[in-house]
This record gives structure tokens, sequence and C-alpha cells, in this order.
């Protein structure tokens, strides 16, 4: 197998692949190393498997640290609609959703994968799979890429452990971030860009499920509702959001408690954190006193859980009386419209922490963005290195920002490098 090229890229996944079409379109000899025995294993998983591969309104608005001199320049080089003429070119339709979210039109994300890998089989760009780069190293005539050969799973025959070097003369590091390692998830890329002298911030699991306090929201475990989920801290709120809510039995997760899990964690640091959760947010609190005092009048006498069957889902409403001490099986007290009013509507929420990278579908930290050059993802370090998506110290909200990010990263990446 060949082991030399003009541009080696280094993870086949949403930033690698696409720099692989660029710069083999540009010209350049190119061979990219995967260690799964798959590439484009988390593209796989992404919008649970429908794929939220961009959005209708991708600002540097969107993006932390906030970056808004860096991304105007990246966005600048490569305007959001240029990355969906990419994909356009590729032969791939989509559609819209909900808050600008952007699916293939199959909502299939082995679509958007298959697209990227059949412009590669058009132009002949090998994927080394199951290789597994170790060290990038630079020498006189350019790069030296060391690889391990990677047993699969399945396979305890295979060979394994087998070492190559591969060399190139320019190298794009696309290994992504250290989140879900079980579908390929790693921090060795950062670990890589250390070797090579580039600064790395701190990494910490973002875009992640939330664990919370006490024992009441168990009974809420499968649960999911439409609510307003309000982030507090320090008795201010930080940050708001409408959209699902899904309680589990460590705490919570769904899009709305992801969009807000960044804040979250990172306030949490100086202090208690509180979810206050809305799940009535069509009524006003007035016009749900109204609507719960004459919901009463009509049940007066009979049980409370009569009154409240049909009001809201059981298991929330059941929690929703606890909280406001009323016993389910009670006669409806006199005023529980009163009672149950902030009990529905400010649902309180403490935060204790995150499930970590394990489950964490975006790594927070990362490359130092003065370390690279935002209209060619070129390192400023190191001449003919370039350092690509989620490897980078910029992430996005969910909702389609971070596959974009990937995409424009690997793109421009991809042209530069293809340049001689
Ligand atoms: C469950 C889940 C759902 C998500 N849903 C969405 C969504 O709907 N929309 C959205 O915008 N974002 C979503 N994301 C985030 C998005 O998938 C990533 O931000 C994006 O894939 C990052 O692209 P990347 O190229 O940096 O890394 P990746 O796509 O992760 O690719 C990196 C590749 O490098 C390989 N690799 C790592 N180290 C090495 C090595 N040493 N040698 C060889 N290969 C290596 C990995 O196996 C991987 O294939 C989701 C993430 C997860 C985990």
């Amino acid at each position: 197998m060949e082991n030399k090229s003009d541009v080696i890229i280094i993870g086949a996944g949403a930033s690698g692949l696409a720099a692989a079409v660029e710069a083999s379109r540009g010209g350049a000899s190119v061979i990219v190393l995967e260690k799964n025995h798959v590439p484009g294993r988390k593209i796989l998983s992404t919008g649970s498997g429908k794929c939220n591969f961009s959005n209708q309104k991708v600002t540097p608005a969107s993006y932390h640290p906030a970056s808004p001199a860096f991304l105007k320049k990246t966005f600048a080089a490569l305007p959001p609609a240029e990355v969906l003429g990419f994909f356009k070119r590729l032969g791939l339709l989509w559609v819209s959703g909900e808050k600008g979210r952007l699916f293939p039109r199959s909502f299939k994300a082995q679509d958007v994968v298959n697209v990227l890998l059949h412009e590669l089989d058009l132009l002949r760009v090998p994927i080394h799979t199951l290789t597994e780069a170790l060290s990038v190293s630079e020498g006189k005539e350019g790069f030296s890429i060391e690889a391990v050969k990677v047993q699969p799973k399945w396979d305890k025959k295979a060979a394994a452990g087998e070492k190559k070097i591969y060399s190139a003369a320019r190298v794009i590091l696309a290994a992504g971030g250290a989140g879900y390692p079980q579908i390929g998830g790693s921090s060795g890329g950062y670990g890589m860009l250390k070797a090579l002298g580039h600064s790395v911030s701190p990494l910490s699991p973002s875009v992640v499920p939330l664990e919370v306090r006490g024992n009441d929201t168990k009974e809420l475990d499968g649960v999911r509702l439409n609510s307003v989920l309000k982030l507090v801290s320090g008795g201010r709120v930080i940050q708001e959001t409408e959209g699902e809510i899904l309680f589990t039995s460590y705490g919570v997760s769904g899009p709305a408690v992801l969009d807000l899990s960044r804040a979250a964690l990172s306030a949490l640091g100086k202090g208690p954190v509180f979810i206050e959760a809305d799940f009535m947010p069509e009524y006003k609190p007035a016009a749900l006193e109204e609507l719960l005092a004459e919901r009463a009048a009509a049940f007066d006498g009979r049980a409370f859980s009569h009154f409240a069957t049909g009001l809201l889902n059981e298991k929330v409403i059941r929690a929703a009386a606890g909280r406001a001490g009323i016993a389910w099986s009670a006669i409806l007290p006199p005023d529980c419209g009163r009672e149950l009013v902030p009990a529905l509507k400010s649902f309180s929420l403490e935060i204790t922490g995150s499930l970590g990278f394990e489950d964490a579908m975006i790594t927070a930290g990362g490359c130092a963005l003065s370390e690279v050059d935002p209209a060619s993802f070129a390192s400023k370090k190191i001449k003919g290195l370039y350092i690509t998506g989620e490897l980078l110290d910029l992430d996005g909200d969910s909702g389609g920002y971070n596959l974009h990010l990937a995409w424009t990263s690997g793109i421009l990446a991809g042209r530069a490098a293809s340049e001689k």
C-alpha cells in the first residue's frame, strides 16, 4: 500500500472527508488515515442518525468561546452558502427543520457520508481504515507520520500492532474531539498538537446530558415534553431556551438541555446552578391560575387525581403536585391551583455535573485560535500543517453548527493544502 503523498489527512470524519475532496480536486495526491473500520462513523450518529448537517443561520454568534473576528474571516473565505453548494455538487438534497436546522432530504446520515465517499472514490483517494496515527513529526522533506494497524473488535486474529511510516509534504490533522469514544472520539489529536508545540486549552465535555440533585426526577424517567428552560446561576438567568426536555434516571437530556449544557457546566465552577423548567409555557402565570381555578371548581369534592388527569403528562403533574405538597389521591384541596402554578412554571432542577466525555457530543477547548489562520486553517507555527474541526478551541451550539464548522474548516484546509 502506498504510504507517500502530497497530503496526508489524519481522520476520516466530517472535516477530514471534506478536506480530502477539496485537496484532491485541487490536484494533490491524498491519503486519509482512519482508526475506525469505516470512515465517517461519528457522522452516522449525528442528529440521531438523521444528520443535522448545517443551519440556515450560521453566524459567529453561535460559536464559543466568542471568536467573532476569527470567524468573520472564516465565513468571508467560505460563506455558509458555499458549504451548501459543496454538498449540492456532491448530489445531496436537503430540507430545513426547526430553528433553521438542515438535514439531508432522506433524513439519513448515511447519505451524507456516502456522497462524500462516492466523490473520493471517483477521485481515487485511498482511505486506510484501521490505521491509527500515533505521531506527526517534521523533517527536512516534509512530515513523517507514524501509524499502527488497529485490530478490529470482531477479529482477534487480524494482524494488529504493525507499525507503518507515512510521509507527506502537508498534513491535515482532522482527528476530532474526545466525546463518544465508543464511536471514535479520542484525545489523541490534541496530544499530537501538543507534541508539535501547539497550545491546547483544557478540554471539557459539552452538548452533554446533565445530572441533577434529588430523587423526585427519577419518577419522571422517560418523560419528554416541550418546555421553556431557564438556566439560573447566582440568582440570574444566564440562558433561556425552548425545546424538548427528556428526563432520565440520572437527570436530564434532550435538545433543550443539550443547548444549555455548555453554559451550565461552565457556571458550575462558580456556584450552584439550576434549570427552571416551565412545563406550560403557552400560559402566562395568571392565565394558568385562572385555568386551574375553573378546573378546580368543576372538580370540587373529587380526588386531586381526577382534577389532574388530562391536564399534562401524569408523571409531570404528579411530580409538580409532590413539590406543591398535594397528595395524588387526596380530595382536591382548596386553592390548589395557586400552589401548582410555581411547580408547573418554574420546576427547579439543581445541576450537579454531566455524564462526561462518554456522552458528550462536543469537546469544548482545543487548539488556540491565535495559532491558526482563519481563512486556511493552516498552523501559524508549523508550515504545511493544518488543523480542522473539533480539534480547534471553537465549538458551536447544537443545531448543525458543529458539523458546519467541520465542513468549513475541512474545505478551506483541503484547498490550501493542495496548493504546492
Ligand atoms: C452522538 C453525536 C451526535 C451529534 N450530532 C450532531 C448534529 O446533528 N449536528 C452537528 O452539527 N454536530 C453533531 N455532532 C458533532 C459532530 O459530529 C462533530 O462536531 C463533528 O463530527 C466534528 O468533525 P471532526 O472532523 O472534527 O471530527 P470527527 O467527525 O469526529 O472525525 C474524526 C475522525 O478521526 C478519527 N481519528 C481520531 N484519532 C485518529 C488517529 N489518531 N488516527 C486516525 N484516525 C483518527 C476518528 O475515528 C474520526 O473518524 C454530534 C456528535 C455526536 C457524538
